[in-house]
């Protein structure tokens, strides 16, 4: 079991490294001399060096401009099911923190700072717990990879890199080791819970399209804002549907959400054109494709105006929990010796999970820190729950030889 103090001084150097992501938005400022700040390359580098210095082989797959992946692969027991440890090494931006984010405070048992709980606690314990293996023999380890990955807070270069190689899609990066999970864990604060699905989300425009005019003379136009008035209302009425839906017994319900509006140009001039951004939140069981085509359905039912739908921008599968009981029961029992009130459960945030999942690897979620405190302004994570999650992974790996 890694000490507090090792783990401690891990992540507190984790946390100095700054790795936001823009989340799509231009870096502020100059984004020559400001780019040390922003992406994930700098941790890329450290990870890479720590790794180097603790006796492993890394490999950095370019996922795009400074955006990188670092894997690498301990051998273990022949015949010892493959396992693949993800945590990404981005984090949310810091604007409105009231905390330093990148001067790590330890106090009342807790570490302060952006990443701190989400991930760079779980990143930290699966780096420590991946040395630890590797100072056990062969025979009494799994085969593990360690995958820290890039860009999982917005656009998922890293994964979109790294299942090239689960789906062997021609032209992929070269590696010089085999991808070829059994199974997966994916580090996110859990609360040490063991998640076994989640929701998934889409996201895509409406546009609604107006004839212009002088506002004096609003009749001879057609109003934009009117039209999707009267769409929005649809919308509503669709949205509170969805609330008496079935519910996922772990995740609970679909839902949806108008979360931006914008039409017009000028009060004077009668709008010739309104957009809108939907949030459509997918349950276990559903299809981002077939939520999308419910909204384009209903509203050429109900609706007697014209409208055009935008290809989605964002399409996450949700995580099921058809083929990760085994798994999942395994690690429960591994984290109930060291945190008892552990449980399995169902979020409604996502992950990469969905990656591994949809492919028919069994995968769980599991982590230090509860997601209550990821991205907020004075973000911290319990080091006792470091402590535990590192016994944890390291049990879980341990007894996944004897079974
Ligand atoms: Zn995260």
């Amino acid at each position: 079991m890694a000490p507090s103090s090792e783990l401690v001084s891990l992540l507190s150097e984790l946390v100095r490294i700054p790795s936001q992501n823009p989340m799509g938005n231009e870096i502020p400022g100059d984004p020559v001399s400001n780019r040390g700040d922003w992406y994930e390359y700098g941790m890329a580098d450290f990870v890479e060096k720590w790794l180097l210095n603790h006796g492993f082989e890394p490999f950095r797959m370019e996922c795009g401009d400074r955006r990188a992946n670092i894997l690498t692969r301990l051998e273990g027991s022949d015949g010892s099911p493959v396992m693949l440890w993800d945590a990404h090494m981005d984090t949310v931006p810091v604007a409105g923190m009231t905390i330093a984010p990148f001067d790590p405070v330890q106090q009342d048992g807790k570490l302060f700072g952006r990443g701190a709980c989400d991930v760079k606690g779980g990143l930290a314990v699966m780096m420590t717990a991946f040395f630890e293996l590797s100072k056990f023999e062969k025979q009494r380890r799994p085969t593990v990879i360690l995958c820290c990955s890039c860009d999982e807070e917005f656009g998922q270069l890293g994964m979109k890199g790294l299942v090239k190689h689960l789906d062997n899609t021609p032209g992929r990066t070269a590696i010089p080791f085999a991808i070829d999970p059994a199974l997966a864990i994916v580090a996110e604060p859990t609360d040490l819970d063991v998640v076994v699905a989640h929701m998934g989300v889409t996201r895509w425009k409406i546009v609604v399209e107006g004839t212009p005019a002088h506002s004096s003379s609003p009749t001879r136009g057609v109003n934009a804002i009117y039209r999707m008035s009267r769409l929005i209302g649809h919308l509503e009425q669709h949205a509170m549907e969805l609330g008496y839906r079935q519910e996922h017994p772990l995740c609970g319900g679909p839902s949806l959400s108008v979360g931006r509006i914008q039409g017009g140009t000028s009060v004077n001039v009668v709008p010739a054109r309104c957009e809108i951004e939907i949030d459509r939140r997918i349950a276990p069981g559903e299809s981002c494709d077939g939520a999308i085509e419910e909204v384009e359905n209903l509203l050429k039912a109900q609706l007697d105006v014209p409208f055009a739908m935008e290809p989605a921008w964002c399409k996450h599968a949700p995580f099921q929990d058809d083929v990760n009981a085994n798994l999942a029961s395994n690690i429960l029992a591994s984290a109930k010796k060291y945190h008892p009130a552990s449980t399995s459960k169902g979020v409604r945030f996502g992950t990469h999970a969905t990656n591994f999942s949809s492919r028919g690897i069994p995968t769980v979620v599991f982590g230090p820190g509860s997601i209550q405190q990821a991205h907020t302004n004075d973000e911290w994570i319990e080091i006792e729950q470091l402590v535990k999650a590192n016994s944890i992974l390291v049990d879980f790996a341990k007894s996944s030889i004897d079974r």
